[in-house]
């Protein structure tokens, strides 16, 4: 699906490890380079920032969704193809997710678990079935997937939650499985 659209959660900050700056850029040159629009946070911060200015430069298309009270302290990144500001973070969330295919989750503090488990949960109780995939630049998401694999281990999840989440390693293999599953 050449117009395809991905939504991208990942941290307001840089994390310890420039490896996951560097994981950011690339993915947001991935997502120019296969033709996919951006949709993310806005923010010109961390991470967000990271990977929404490498898609620009690379010549992407970027959709920018933030809530009006974070444009002062996450800013918005100049010149995104389009930006929506919403009321709440809730609405926030509900644009992003609506105007994308399929979510990719970088590595990223609480508020990208936030978002990662408002769209898992959805997906478990069968509101929708768009792909989410976690970018475990240098394992940083194992330890969730230990958690997740420990929910379903002691009863509180079934077997197919796991099944939910992709791990992949690096921009380019998140490339790989993202046209194969826009295709
Ligand atoms: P973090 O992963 O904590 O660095 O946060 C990444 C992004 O998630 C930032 O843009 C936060 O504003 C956003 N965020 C934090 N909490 C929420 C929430 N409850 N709903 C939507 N976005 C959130």
């Amino acid at each position: 699906m050449a117009d395809a659209a991905v939504c991208v959660f990942c941290g307001a900050r840089d994390g310890q490890d420039p490896a996951y700056r560097k994981a950011a850029e690339e993915t947001g040159r991935m997502l120019a380079r296969n033709g996919w629009e951006l949709v993310y946070g806005a923010g010109d911060i961390g991470l967000m920032g990271a990977v929404a200015r490498a898609a620009q430069d690379a010549g992407g298309r970027t959709l920018g969704v933030i809530p009006e009270h974070l444009v002062g302290r996450e800013g918005i990144v100049r010149d995104l193809t389009r930006h929506v500001v919403t009321e709440t973070m809730h609405e926030r969330k509900k644009v992003m997710f609506m105007n994308s295919h399929a979510i990719a989750v970088l590595p990223g503090g609480a508020g990208s678990l936030d978002e990662l488990f408002e769209v898992l949960t959805w997906r478990q109780l069968g509101l929708h079935d768009k792909p989410i995939f976690l970018l475990n630049t240098k394992g940083y998401w194992t330890p969730l997937i230990q958690l997740v694999e420990h929910v379903i281990a002691h009863g509180f999840a079934d077997d197919s939650l796991g099944g939910m989440l992709r791990m992949v390693d690096d921009p380019q293999a998140l490339g790989t499985a993202l046209r194969a599953a826009l295709s």
